[in-house]
């Protein structure tokens, strides 16, 4: 099979990309509205070895284009996290290559030959990739630094073009902005972010940084929403903290109003109240107020 790599940012099926010296990104065909125009699958490439990012959906044609673009054996498969639409494909590709898997403690169907805890670095070749637990958008989500281009593979931890899903109780607003701000940190210097979806990012830190203070304003908002005295319902709250969105967009901005909720009460900032007392943390239908 013949390659075209493009030195524009091209994002369509049937065109790998190569997005820095053996770093390719090939995009599966399972465009929707959590996909974008579908998952960014992305090869590490070695003289001798290549790693696959996220071989994404059981979707035939894509095995075999992950496949046939490898320039050398595949031996690894990194998994970022277990959401349906970044792992199955690893089963397939698995069985053809032999490759070893790798990822977080196996959940929603995923078993990884290796269990990945963060902390740790993967060879490929004479290359190397090291390892970063960032729970948030879902509890076993990882992101994958290639040491010597700096690039940060960050699976749906961050993605361009859409705002990332917190689905509680798995996904943690807490936990995801602690993840964010441990990005910012000196001990990573990133020169370019290449996400699970959309296009790459090439100011890292600023676009962290950019998502950080959404966050935190939306955070804000929910507060403010809030008094101590009168406990609101979820439908107030979010007509309130999201009167910017549209109203075919509130499912989406409940999930997330939850996750904002949740983050909250864990800070002590807020309580929820149900007719039966205080709420217990999986009960997030109550009434909330400040505290
Ligand atoms: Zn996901």
């Amino acid at each position: 099979m013949s390659h075209r790599f493009e030195t524009e940012d091209i994002l369509e099926v049937d065109v790998p990309v190569e997005i820095g010296a053996g770093a390719i990104r090939i995009l599966a065909p399972n465009p929707s509205v959590y996909t974008g125009k579908g998952t960014n699958t992305y090869l590490l490439v070695d003289s001798e070895a290549t790693c696959v990012i996220d071989p994404g959906p059981d979707d035939d044609s894509h095995i075999r284009r992950i496949i046939a673009t490898a320039p050398s054996k595949i031996t690894s498969i990194l998994v970022t996290h277990t959401h349906i639409d970044h792992w199955p494909g690893s089963d397939k590709l698995k069985e053809l290559t032999g490759a070893t898997t790798y990822g977080f403690i196996g959940k929603d169907g995923f078993i990884p030959d290796v269990n990945l805890s963060g902390g740790q670095s993967i060879n490929i070749g004479t290359r190397s990739v090291k390892v970063l637990h960032t729970p948030g958008h879902a509890s076993n989500h990882l992101c994958f630094l290639l040491e010597d281009l700096r690039i940060l593979f960050t699976g749906d931890h961050l993605m361009n073009g859409a705002t990332v899903i917190i689905p509680p109780p798995d996904g943690d607003m807490k936990a995801y902005l602690e993840s964010l701000d441990d990005l910012l940190s000196e001990r990573f210097e990133i020169s370019l972010i290449a996400p699970g979806h959309g296009h790459l990012i090439s100011d890292p830190k600023l676009e962290i940084k950019r998502v950080i203070e959404h966050r935190l304003a939306r955070e804000a908002k929910v507060i403010s929403a809030l008094s101590p005295d009168i406990p609101k319902s979820i439908d107030e709250i979010i007509s309130n903290v999201y009167s910017d969105v549209s109203q075919s967009l509130y499912p989406l901005a409940t999930t997330s109003l939850f996750a904002h909720l949740r983050k909250l009460f864990d800070e002590l900032k807020v309580i929820g109240i149900t007719d039966t007392g205080l709420l217990t943390k999986e009960d997030l239908n109550a009434k909330w107020k400040l505290i």
